[in-house]
């Protein structure tokens, strides 16, 4: 069962093959790229910011009119929030097999820093492969160097390893297969 990942036409084309075959190379699973057919909604003129929650229910229109059995990925530049939370990096939703990250707070940029397209695309594989690893059933880890490590800010992303703990790699083994 194969991972696509829907790239919103804002996301630098250059991301794709990059963050595609890191994401490949930590949850072991062969991943596609795709188009988003559909703009991005849930945006909030009062915070500037996107709901993501509203966003995933774009998504599982996606998935379901491009026919996708495994799990979707959509990867956006918009910043996103829930409710309750000022942001968020992305958002997943296991019961439809739904997920979001935003490159909004993964870019050098937005903390005045110097662009590098490394290490946006080392924390967009990072993020994205944590909310996927939702999509299979992992949940949050207390490892700090896991992927499924849920990071408060961009250091404790940065922290992370792009791999699954042991104990991650060995549920995410029961769940694929
Ligand atoms: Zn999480
Ligand atoms: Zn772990």
């Amino acid at each position: 069962m194969g991972i696509t990942i829907i790239w919103d036409h804002q996301v630098p084309v250059g991301l794709r093959l990059p963050v595609a075959r890191r994401v490949e190379m930590i949850l072991g699973m062969p991943v596609s790229n795709a188009d988003a057919a559909a703009l991005i909604n849930g945006y909030h003129p009062e915070r500037s910011q996107y709901d993501a929650a509203a966003i995933l229910e774009r998504v599982l229109l996606m998935k379901n009119r491009a026919g996708c059995t495994g799990p979707v990925l959509l990867i956006v530049t918009h910043d996103l929030f829930v409710g309750g939370c000022d942001f968020v990096f992305g958002l997943a939703r296991p019961q439809t097999g739904c997920a979001v990250i935003s490159t909004a707070r993964l870019d050098n940029r937005f903390y005045g820093r110097p662009e590098d397209f490394n290490d946006l695309a080392d924390r967009a594989a990072k993020e994205g492969s944590h909310e996927l690893g939702h999509l299979f059933g992992l949940e949050h880890c207390t490892d700090r160097e896991c992927v499924m490590f849920k990071p408060a800010t961009l250091a404790e992303l940065d922290r992370k390893k792009m791999a699954l703990c042991p104990d991650c790699r060995r549920r995410l083994g029961k769940h694929s297969t």
